[in-house]
């Protein structure tokens, strides 16, 4: 069957909380190698993970990945499946010993979400909570209630629902700081030695689902009893290389393209200040009139889900409605906040911003 390839002019500007965005440079690379990896004769989807090829391609993968990073060597980098979901299992399980306490920063429902499956390993505290006021700012250092010897303490660096960010990292001691990092990895520089472990699923700034990126401090590896399963284990996945089985191949060769892409554009600290100018571009216009109703406080508000309502949910929904029609995809914000939620990952492109910015002056104009 004859079929010609869908022209990226039919590309609405996708503002999907995740899977999100790719950049089309990488998917038209995927496209064109999909059928035969050059000099390889086979697609990525078709050759073992043992073979020199995907060695490779997850060599390259690792590479690019430290480099980001800084060349850390205190850390080890897996890339494993199961989601950020599953980290909220492994960490407990291979960090969180008897008798020591894991203490939980809660800024969002992901925070919840970990917690709870900590609660089911071991001994646990709530170091600060901002529910409250669902979940519209990141407590100060001085709002913490840290454990002394605490196992480690858990944060989320951005909260995909609420669209708030950490804009600093918090001081906790000794304790190893272990940060859910799911949806604004690698859109800012990563300060990697004040971490214990980072985890992240892919499918926001780095790839497709299906293959989750865990940064582990080496010493860390040594707490992971011999009693755990063994996919559960940290220690088994680096000494394996993150190929104790079959690991999520493709996930890991676009990830590989991603990060290419990446660097291509200058590195984190490029990437860092387009994200703080699509940003701005729309928080500015949140600002410019009282009819927007951003959630996140000031301080607090996410360079990634940018998170707001309308002065009622009939013009919530007439806007959701009339911005699908005009080409902006997955505005619809999460029931927790209701409204609406812009999601601007280091793929989505500075026009869409501009272009959704000149479609809400418009829309408020007329409904204002
Ligand atoms: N943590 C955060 C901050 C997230 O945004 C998400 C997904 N939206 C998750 C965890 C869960 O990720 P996964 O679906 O990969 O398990």
């Amino acid at each position: 069957m004859e079929r010609d390839p869908a022209p990226v002019v039919d590309r609405v500007f996708n503002f999907s909380a995740g899977p999100a965005v790719m950049p089309v440079e990488v998917l038209e690379e995927a496209r064109d190698d999909l059928l035969c990896l050059p000099g390889v004769g086979s697609s990525i989807l078709e050759i073992s993970h043992r073979s020199p090829a995907f060695d490779r391609i997850l060599g390259d993968t690792l590479g690019i990945l430290s480099d980001l990073l800084g060349g850390s060597a205190d850390h080890e980098i897996l890339l494993l499946q199961g989601g950020a979901s599953l980290q909220f299992s492994m960490v407990p399980m291979n960090l969180l010993r008897a008798e020591s306490t894991a203490d939980y920063i809660l800024t969002g429902d992901w925070g919840k979400k970990a917690l709870k499956e900590a609660k089911k390993v071991g001994k646990t505290s709530v170091a600060a909570t901002t529910e409250p006021t669902n979940f519209d700012h990141i407590p100060a250092q001085d709002a913490l209630t840290l454990t002394p010897g605490a196992a480690y303490v858990h944060m989320t660096s951005n909260n995909t629902i609420h669209g708030t960010e950490w804009h600093h990292l918090p001081s906790v001691g000794e304790a190893p700081l272990v940060s859910d990092t799911s949806s604004n990895m690698f859109s800012r520089p990563i300060d990697i030695a004040r971490h214990g472990l980072i985890y992240a699923g892919a499918q926001k700034n780095l790839g497709p689902s299906g293959v989750t990126v865990v940064i582990i401090r080496e010493d860390l590896l040594d707490r992971s009893a011999d009693s755990l399963p063994t996919m559960m284990h940290y220690k088994v996945h680096a000494e394996n290389g993150s190929r104790y089985n079959t690991p999520p191949a493709f996930g890991i060769y676009i990830l590989g393209l991603v990060l290419k892409w990446l660097k291509g554009v200058g590195g984190l600290a490029a990437i860092e200040q387009i994200n703080i100018r699509k940003a701005n571009t729309l928080y500015a216009e949140l600002d410019r009139t009282e009819f927007w109703r951003p959630h996140a406080r000031k301080d607090a508000r996410s360079r990634m889900n940018i998170t707001f309502r309308l002065p009622s949910e009939e013009l919530e929904t007439a806007f959701a409605k009339a911005a699908t029609a005009a080409g902006f995809d997955g505005l619809k914000g999460h029931r927790s906040v209701g409204g609406m939620r812009a999601s601007i990952y280091n793929a989505f492109p500075e026009e869409g911003v501009t272009a959704l910015v000149d479609f809400m002056r418009e829309f408020e104009r007329k409904n204002g």
